[in-house]
């Protein structure tokens, strides 16, 4: 595959942008090698700049559930760019979009929206301490949060990929009211809440982890950690920017059927524009100015472009029930094909798997946390992510990260990806 036009335009990026690239694991670091830079995409599929084409497993990070540019909600975009792309003023579409949000997420009562995943957590604890009056928040070792401060503490994604779980800038105070447990680790997280005695605003976690790679919660984690919060004043947090109106309309809290008190979502909800959103319950939100005294605001939040995407995409999903059974079986069927290809060449590789989401880790050991996370061999990971991307499939260029399937993958694709991997796992035993 040839990629000189990407390697051109790395090569004068890193003159300009710092690394090259406006997020650090698009940078291919981890992985080695340079990024491909990306033309255009169009259902299962993305191009390249040197119009090579490959299937997509990364889809935005996420959002693209129904596959790229899909009609609905590049309809909806072109018809609301006839009116002005921003006002910085209430809309009719941020009043629908909110009715809908707390239509399909069953926790949320009332919803503000912001214009990243990042900007949605940072809100979404600073509202917690304004409910609570206490500074301190757990957070479980390689979550990933955004790049708030309070996050960039043993933090998942990109920040492990680069090596820089803790990152500097952030000051000792903000990372003193920071405390980190292992996930699934409940005995870690009784222990800090007993030696921080009404100090704990929030816990925040992502209900199924995405950003050490795919980690699933274990057997009446998510239950038990629910009992905790209520009974200690704890105000519990979902971070659902990945798997909102993925893993089921409602998102794993609907899934797993447990309700947390505040739920952040992200991307998905733009369809692909920039947005995020915070919401759930109603006394703890009306704190959110002007209602209340917890400022927060945003002269692009409710943006009426992302307004018109995301409710496109979210009205798409509401409508069509039998999207998720699509994404449920295209699921079963790839990663049990994973699974048959990993025993006929006798590897012990573990596969983490939920819906539409999975991870391929290059390690013997079962992954429930950050630590067994990394037991993975990361440099075989760069060697299968090579061979794969050389087989034409796209994916994301770390081992802490978890592949988002669409519903625009047929069983072509999938016998595809299942043959690529197939080869790519031979090519680098060998
Ligand atoms: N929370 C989670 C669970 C995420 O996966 C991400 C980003 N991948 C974020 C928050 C931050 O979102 P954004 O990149 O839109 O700021």
């Amino acid at each position: 595959m040839i990629h000189t036009t990407s390697e051109a335009l790395f090569a004068k990026a890193k003159n300009y942008i710092p690394g090259g690239v406006n997020s650090p694991v698009r940078a291919f670091k981890s992985v080695g090698g340079n990024p491909i830079f990306i033309k255009k995409a169009k259902g299962a599929y993305i191009y390249d700049e040197d119009d090579n084409q490959y299937i997509e497993l990364i889809n935005s990070w996420g959002p693209m559930i129904l596959g790229h540019a899909y009609a609905p909600v590049e309809e909806a975009v072109k018809a609301a760019i006839q009116h002005s792309f921003s006002f910085g003023a209430p809309t009719r579409k941020e009043v629908e979009m909110a009715e809908l949000i707390i239509d399909m997420v069953p926790s949320i009562e009332k919803v503000r929206m912001v214009n990243s995943g990042t900007e949605a957590t940072m809100a979404a604890i600073r509202v917690a301490r304004g409910f609570t009056g206490r500074d301190k928040i757990i957070k479980f070792e390689g979550c990933y949060h955004g790049h708030g401060d309070s996050f960039l503490i043993a933090a998942g994604s990109g920040a492990v990929t680069m090596g820089v779980p803790d990152s500097p800038g952030v000051t000792k105070g903000v990372a003193n009211d920071t405390l980190t447990a292992p996930f699934n680790n409940l005995a870690a997280v009784q222990q800090l809440v007993d030696a921080n005695k009404n100090q704990i605003a929030a816990l925040i976690l992502e209900p199924v982890v995405g950003n050490m790679g795919t980690v699933l919660p274990q057997e009446g984690f998510l239950e038990n950690l629910r009992e905790l919060c209520t009974k200690e004043g704890i105000v519990l947090i979902f971070d659902e920017v990945m798997t909102g109106f993925r893993l089921a309309k409602g998102g794993a809290q609907e899934r797993f059927n447990i309700m947390p008190d505040l739920t952040t979502l992200g991307k998905i909800i733009g369809g692909g524009m920039p947005v995020g959103a915070y919401g759930g319950r109603k006394e703890i939100m009306d704190c959110v100015s002007p209602q209340g005294p917890v400022y927060q605001a945003g002269t692009l939040s409710g943006n009426p472009i992302a307004m018109a995407a995301g409710y496109a995409m979210l009205t798409y999903l509401n409508e069509h029930p039998e999207v998720y059974t699509t994404l449920e079986k295209t699921g079963e069927k790839l990663v049990s094909g994973i699974r048959e290809i990993l025993k006929k060449l006798q590897l012990n590789y573990q596969i983490n798997h939920i819906g539409s989401m999975y991870s391929l880790f290059f390690t013997d050991t079962p992954v429930v946390d950050f630590e067994t996370a990394k037991t993975s061999d990361i440099p075989r990971f760069g060697k299968y992510f090579h061979a794969m991307l050389n087989r034409g499939v796209y994916l994301a260029p770390s081992q802490y990260e978890a592949l988002f399937l669409s519903t625009a993958l047929t069983d072509e694709h999938i016998q595809a990806i299942l043959q690529a991997n197939e080869e790519s796992l031979r090519e680098i035993m060998s």
